[in-house]
């Protein structure tokens, strides 16, 4: 008989899952799929979401809409110690008047197996683990943390790595199908932290069951898991294999949270040609537009330094702006036209050395633009004004639109004026992102009514600012609104995203 296979072996599904906290939208249509065996990260700054969509997983916290199915069952209202999920904190928690090997078979000892045989009514008959069989259990867990000779220690005289790895044992020893791992090396310190990165990696070959970890760590992300999911604001901005998001950053997010780099606004000539400092430069990639804008990342490791110009047209003419020896490299600022590159070189060029940049179009990754306009549906609210993200702007009416309209909005990133006193503006926000590109900073805002503005400014804002938005009314361009189709998400997709490993939530 022929066997039929899964396409993919996904051990959990999480389809279109949103959790919205007293109007704060905490996880934001998530789709996601993770392989059996596989070790996936969630990463991605403080406030992304991280921990809520890992709650959800072990059933803490209840989807506001969209599924959870692990191996194919939907568990979105399953509560937590129904499935075979456990989860490490960052905190302990362990019993501090129980010895170690306790603290392990706690949860052994309250855990119920069916015999295999059922009561008169067909009911299936439990028993409880035998003094034997948690004991060999837990010398067990012991062994795989490193720790067979502690179970009758007490907990307070261990050290906190030591601690971690009791929790880890404790979490792993009733053999759930998956672990979920909360920033667990958080409280450690650096030496202790790579000790334990080194030490889960091993732990989850040797046991091989699925983890799901979560860090704001770039680093940690990047040396310990199979895929890492990259989250902001709520949505997942990409998924894959660690080198993948490196080498081909979904997007200029992405390219920034991960590793250094350099990333500049640039336009598509034609396939293979992108301009960007005002010069042409042969680069790997096709299907964009011709003059598309788009965004593009120089990792500083890939630009070339050298005092002579050479035969190529591309070479940028520079100059050093500062250099700090880094251990095994010199990380050097360099100005050139009107760009500020940062560079990684074994030489070292001191400041104020004349050079050339160059970079080899394999050294050159484009980005599809997360946004060229801001754009959002309006509604004329007098002869002179439009309503948009909770606010009342002035702009130029032709005579075309008439109180009650609805209407699409757009405005440019660099028409838009941020100030200091949120009073001044038209309507407040926060800024939640910024990006320097080079010439200048790319801030993101984030209004009360939950809407995103980008802006264009050569003013520096820290993440976490209060502003205010202004507009000058000519630069509000205002046109009648057509309604799109909408586009359904389904299970198939969830599995194509897990097939080629990325997942993009994009506006
Ligand atoms: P961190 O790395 O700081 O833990 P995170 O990426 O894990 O951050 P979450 O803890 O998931 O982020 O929080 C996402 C957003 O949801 C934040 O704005 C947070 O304030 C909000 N939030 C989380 N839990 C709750 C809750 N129980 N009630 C209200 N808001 C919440």
């Amino acid at each position: 008989m022929a066997v039929t296979r899964e396409k993919f072996d996904n051990i959990i599904e999480i389809q279109n899952v949103t959790k919205v906290f007293d109007g704060i939208t905490a996880v934001d249509n998530v789709n996601l799929a993770v392989r059996r065996g596989e070790f996936v990260t969630l990463l991605g700054p403080s406030g992304c979401g991280k921990t809520t969509l890992l709650r959800m997983i072990a059933g803490f916290e209840m989807p506001t809409s969209g599924s959870i199915f692990l191996e194919k069952q939907d568990v979105t209202s399953v509560p937590p110690h129904m499935r075979p999920i456990n989860t490490v904190f960052q905190k302990y928690a362990l019993f501090p008047h129980l010895s170690v090997f306790k603290n392990i078979a706690f949860g052994l000892k309250l855990k119920k197996i069916p015999t295999g045989e059922a009561d008169k009514k067909g009911r299936p008959i439990y028993r409880k683990f035998t003094k034997d069989e948690i004991a060999e259990k837990v010398e067990r867990v012991l062994k795989l943390v490193n720790l067979e000779a502690y179970g009758h220690r007490d907990i307070t005289g261990l050290s906190g790595g030591q601690q971690q790895r009791i929790a880890i044992a404790r979490a792993i020893v009733c053999e759930p199908k998956v672990l979920l791992l909360d920033e667990p090396l958080g409280a450690l310190d650096l030496k202790m932290r790579k000790e334990m990165q080194s030490e889960l990696m091993a732990m989850h070959k040797n046991i091989g069951i699925t983890f799901i970890y979560v860090t704001h760590d770039q680093e940690e992300a990047l040396t310990m898991s199979d895929k890492v999911v990259v989250m902001t604001d709520g949505a997942v901005q990409q998924y894959g294999p660690p080198k993948k998001i490196y080498d081909e950053p979904a997007n200029a997010f992405v390219a920034d949270f991960i590793g250094e780099s350099n990333i500049l606004s640039g336009v598509m000539k034609k396939d293979f040609l992108v301009e960007f400092c005002g010069t042409e430069f042969k680069c790997l990639d096709k299907g964009f537009g011709k003059d598309e804008k788009v965004d593009l990342v120089v990792r500083p490791e890939d630009i070339v330094v050298s005092l002579k110009k050479s035969a190529k047209k591309d070479a940028l003419a520079g100059e050093v702006l500062s250099t700090v020896f880094k251990g095994t490299y010199y990380e050097m600022e360099i100005m050139a036209s009107g760009y500020q590159f940062t560079v990684q070189n074994t030489v070292e060029y001191t400041p104020g050395s004349k050079v050339y940049l160059s970079v080899e179009p394999n050294g050159i990754h484009i980005m599809k633009k997360l946004k060229t306009v801001n754009e959002f549906d309006g509604e004329i609210l007098s002869e002179t004004t439009v309503g948009f993200c909770d606010g009342e702007f002035e702009f130029e009416n032709d005579g075309s639109f008439e109180r009650g309209d609805e209407v699409r909005v757009k405005i440019p990133f660099d028409k838009i004026e941020l100030t200091d006193d949120e009073e001044d503006g038209v309507i407040g926000a926060n800024v939640t992102q910024t990006l320097y590109k080079g010439s200048y900073y790319q801030v993101q805002v984030y209004t009360d009514d939950d809407n995103d503005f980008f802006i264009d400014t050569v003013d520096e804002w820290d993440i976490g600012d209060r502003v205010g938005i202004n507009i000058k009314p000519s630069d509000i361009a205002v046109s009648k609104k057509i309604e799109k189709p909408e586009e359904a998400d389904t299970a198939e997709n969830a599995d194509e995203q897990a097939a080629d490993g990325e997942v993009r939530n994009e506006e």
